[in-house]
């Protein structure tokens, strides 16, 4: 165990790194020119392309690059991936006769492209267009009857990501600012993971100063391909960084509130960051020491909020739509499970946290 994923000295006895084994193709204008390649290493004939509904052209470009291996274009994906939709996704990859699928744009098009896998085995190749990072997790997720369920499983890993900056120019900036801070809660996290290495706390400090300093340059310039490339560089480091340790607090929050109460997934991210980094501040010094190097700061949770602020995210919880008597229902529900964090967690911090991130006052520990 190596809370902080330091260097291995007195304190630190040592540590274990699995690096999972995706292959990962990084280059502008790769979505169209890179998946038909990456589809014949694997040796995939017959790929479903899976989007969301508002991924579509982008996926359907795609699936024409991949010209006679394309096997059809499904755009079922819903954000959270409920049961209903991962069963649809099976019916029409085994109608379509496909031999693996190639997951287009955001998390919600991964996570059934994963739930498709877990079911099937059939190998996924990503090609994301937001921040959140599946593409480079083990970790799968279904929701049925009001609650997520989340596991590991290396069938669900993608075999391989093209991760495509000119895709991500029609990101909007709210957007991509929220799916960027989405993606430093990764880093964050895994700052304090029970299982951090030091190959990790590496990315992780690099992808905070990555994506914090692309993110402004992107507000500023929707257009900056090298702010695009920068965030996604980011992104895909944060992703790593998610992929190789277990989450916190800040994690289990917001997967209550995206799982539960159906709160959007990266404005969520955004709003509660903050709030769990001000209440482990206390337990994990390292961390808020590496980030606040990355963001040049003495106060760690104060400029991840003004980070979003700045950058018109939203502040707080009641934004998103939460009810304040939704609050105690999310504590006993975060305080009920089992999960790993620096410091302990009663129901009774729970709620303080999400009360704290409910009204989107400055964060303290
Ligand atoms: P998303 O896939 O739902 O995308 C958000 C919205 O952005 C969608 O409406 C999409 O159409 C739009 N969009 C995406 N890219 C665009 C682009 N380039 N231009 C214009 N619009 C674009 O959301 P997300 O934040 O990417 O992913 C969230 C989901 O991923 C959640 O369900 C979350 O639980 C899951 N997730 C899973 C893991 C994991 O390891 N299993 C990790 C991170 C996120």
């Amino acid at each position: 165990m190596n809370p902080g994923g330091a260097e291995p000295d007195a304190g630190n006895p040592g540590f274990v790194h699995e690096t999972w084994a995706a292959r990962v193709v990084f280059r502008a204008g790769a979505a169209l020119t890179a998946t038909a390649e990456e589809a014949r290493r694997l040796g995939l004939r017959r790929l479903l392309v899976l989007s969301g509904e508002r991924g579509a052209d982008t996926a359907r470009a795609v699936a024409d690059s991949l010209g006679p291996a394309c096997a059809g274009l499904h755009t079922g994906a819903r954000m959270h991936v409920p049961v209903a939709v991962a069963d649809r996704g099976v019916e029409v990859a085994r109608a379509a006769g496909a031999d693996g699928c190639v997951a287009v744009v955001g998390g919600s098009a991964i996570g059934l492209g994963k739930a498709i896998a877990l079911r099937t085995g059939l190998p996924l190749i990503a090609v994301p267009s937001t921040y959140a990072g599946s593409e480079m997790t083990p970790v799968w997720g279904l929701t049925e009857h009001g609650a997520k369920h989340t596991g590991r499983d290396p069938v669900v890993l993608p075999r391989s990501v093209v991760y495509d900056p000119e895709l991500t120019l029609s990101l909007p900036v709210p957007l991509s600012v929220t799916s960027g801070i989405n993606a430093l809660a990764h880093a964050v996290e895994a700052l304090y993971a029970p299982d951090g290495s030091p190959l990790v706390a590496l990315m992780a400090e690099e992808a905070v100063r990555a994506m914090a300093d692309a993110l402004p340059a992107i507000a500023a310039a929707p257009d900056s391909l090298p702010a695009r490339s920068r965030a996604l560089y980011g992104a895909w480091l944060c992703g790593a960084c998610l992929g190789a340790t277990t989450m916190g607090l800040h994690h289990k929050l917001c997967h209550v509130l995206g799982g539960t109460f159906g709160l959007p997934h990266a404005e969520t991210h955004t709003v509660v960051l903050p709030y769990a980094l001000a209440f482990n501040a206390p337990a994990a010094p390292r961390a808020i020491a590496a980030v606040g190097r990355a963001l040049g700061t003495d106060d760690t949770p104060g400029a991840v909020r003004d980070l979003g602020v700045r950058l018109g995210a939203p502040r707080s919880l009641a934004e998103l739509g939460l009810k304040e008597a939704d609050l105690p229902v999310a504590a006993e529900q975060v305080a009920g499970q089992a999960y790993a964090n620096p410091r302990p967690v009663t129901a009774e911090d729970a709620l303080a946290v999400l009360r704290a991130a409910y009204q989107g006052r400055a964060p303290s520990a």
